[in-house]
Order: structure tokens, then sequence, then C-alpha cells
């Protein structure tokens, strides 16, 4: 079965051979086919190295969210062939990409995967409070939006590859980010931190509100804001926390996890135009819109400043006893005010 990020994306795997890492990771049967699960790594294979890691299609419907992860492997591509800047940072950090971590959504324009489990519900939750109902996650009915998968089952096929994968390329190294692109909330676009099963600051605050002073200061002119992403809503099994509270049980603050999660604000957009994709890559051009080529240029400076901060995270985490503190004490005046 294919479809066009799919095509574009195994086209794009075909062109790289020795350059990167690839594997398919997973094949999902749905409708007497098979939807395979692709992973790509560039660079260092030190499992410390600094690692940038780029997610999309969870969330089926929401395309371009894998063609913003498409569009940045296809730059990387094409850069470690001549660049060598982008070759002498992968020679001590590493970038990798899930672009397609739900395939048969993505071809069914479906926001759950084959079972009509909503992926970033699947995972088991970090925590007994109650979310949003029904938004929050539920598992009454597959027919019903926002399912969880059936009380007590394994993770969907999809979310365990997922996790393997971070388990694998990620969560070993000293310091990671990992991009997981959406969209479809409000009409900004939001850069979404832990946690999302409680409005209460997770641990690392402090380097999120350094690590968005730095994204100030080198781009003052981005388009982002940064936030909790239980300011958005809450939810129960969401798949970041899952992991983030994995990695802070085995690491401690030895090493530092940032899961973020770009939403990308389509709500004046992504109706307009669910299907008409793909217009700024290459031969697979149905319909070369300004918009879409502008939304697949848009985030590769932060996809870009996210290698850089991963490379150099003296500059946001890590600090001393004192620095922490202060930064901890401004993140949480600048986030939660006077909700604390
Ligand atoms: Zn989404």
């Amino acid at each position: 079965m294919s479809f066009p990020e799919l095509a574009f994306l195994e086209n794009l795997l075909e062109g790289l051979g020795s350059a990167a890492r690839t594997e398919k990771v997973a094949s999902i049967p749905f409708g007497g086919e098979i939807f395979p699960i692709y992973t790509v790594a560039f660079g260092s294979t030190d499992p410390e190295a600094p690692t940038l890691a780029i997610v999309g299609g969870v969330h089926g419907q929401e395309k371009i969210g894998a063609q913003v992860a498409l569009s940045y492997l296809e730059s990387l591509s094409e850069l470690v062939r001549w660049d060598k800047l982008t070759n002498l940072a992968l020679e001590r950090s590493r970038v990798v990409f899930m672009p397609i971590v739900n395939p048969v959504g993505t071809r069914l324009l479906r926001r759950g995967n084959g079972n009509r489990v909503d992926l970033m519900r699947n995972a088991p939750a970090v925590s007994p409070i109650p979310a949003a109902f029904l938004l929050g996650g539920q598992r009454i009915s597959p027919y019903m939006p926002w399912y969880q998968g059936p009380p007590g089952a394994p993770m969907e096929v999809e979310s365990q590859a997922l996790c393997d994968f971070m388990r694998k390329e990620v969560l070993s190294s000293r310091c990671s980010i990992a991009v997981d692109c959406h969209s479809g909330y409000g009409n900004i676009d939001r850069l979404w931190f832990p946690y999302s099963h409680t409005v209460k600051p997770y641990p690392d605050l402090g380097e999120a509100y350094a690590l968005n002073n730095l994204l100030d200061s080198t781009y003052p002119n981005h388009v982002y804001r940064m936030e909790p992403s239980s300011q958005g809503y809450t939810i129960s099994g969401d798949l970041w926390d899952y992991l983030y509270e994995e990695h802070r049980k085995l690491h401690g603050r030895e090493k530092r996890f940032f899961p973020v999660t770009l939403e990308m604000g389509s709500w004046t957009w992504l109706k307009k135009n669910p299907v008409q994709i793909l217009s700024a890559m290459g031969a697979f051009n149905p319909m070369n819109t300004h918009r879409h080529r502008r939304i697949l240029r848009r985030h590769m400076t932060l996809l870009d400043f996210f290698h850089r901060a991963v490379m150099a995270p003296e500059a946001w985490a890590f600090a001393e006893e004192d620095t922490a503190k202060e930064l901890r004490g401004a993140a949480e005046n600048y986030w939660f005010g006077d909700d604390l």
C-alpha cells in the first residue's frame, strides 16, 4: 500500500544508501495490505551523543506533521552529501527520524490508527489523575474520538515502535530533544513540553525556560509560543509524559530528555486543504500552493536550532544548583503565575 508521504519517504530512503542507518521497524497489516513504519538515523552511534529526534504522522489526519518531518529529512539527506558543517556536527551528534508513525491513519486521513486508537493517548497512564472528559482520552468506544484502546490491552504496535525507537536512539543520549510534529490547535504555532497529564509543573521547567530564552535571544522574530502542554488541555496516556518519566527514573538529573510537541496552529488552513499535499516535495507536486511551501519551510530554522541546542546543552541545561533554582523560580512565575 502506498500514499504520497510513504512513497516520498521510500524514495528518499532508496537514495540515502550508506549516508544514514535506515530500518523498517514495524509492518502494520490493514485491509489486506501491509503498512511499514520506517526509521532513519544520521550521525554518531555513540549512545551518549547529543541527539535530535524528529517524529511525525502520529495523528494521521494531521498530514502536515509528517510532511514537515519529511521536508527536514529531505534537506538533511541532501546536506550530508556536500555540507561540511552538517557533517562536522554529525560526527559528534545524531539526528533521527520516525516521520510516519501512523501510516494507516495517514493513508486514511484518520486521527487514530487502523484500530481507531489515538496513539497519543495510548501509553500506560503515569498518574491516576483523571484528564478532561473524552478529549483527555477514553476507553469506552473506538467510534468515539480520543479512544485509548481496550482497558488493559498492550500498547498498539505503532506506539510501541515509537517507544522502542526512542529507547534505542534517544534516551541514552546525555542531552536530547524529541520534536513531535502535530497540527490542529489554535491559530499560532505552539511548542508544548510536559506534563500533559497534570497541570503541575514538571521537573525540567527551569530548563524549558532557559531554552525558551535562548530561542528568543537567538531568533527574536520567531513565531512560537513555548508552554506546558497542560496549558492547552490535560490528557491521559500521553506517550511523551510516559517516555519522559521512564527517562527520569533511569537517569535522574544526569541526562536531559526534552520532548516537545510542535503543535502547528492550523485552524485557519487545515480545513481548506487536508489532502493537497507535498507541494514542495519534488515529484509529488499536485497543488503547488504558496501556503504549503510556506508551512514546509517555516519550521526548518526551529529544527536546526534544536540540533544546535542539544550540541550545546551548557547554554540551557545542566545549570549549577543556584542558577537552576533561580531559573525554576522565574519559570514558575512566567508560566504558572499565581496558580501554584
Ligand atoms: Zn495531533
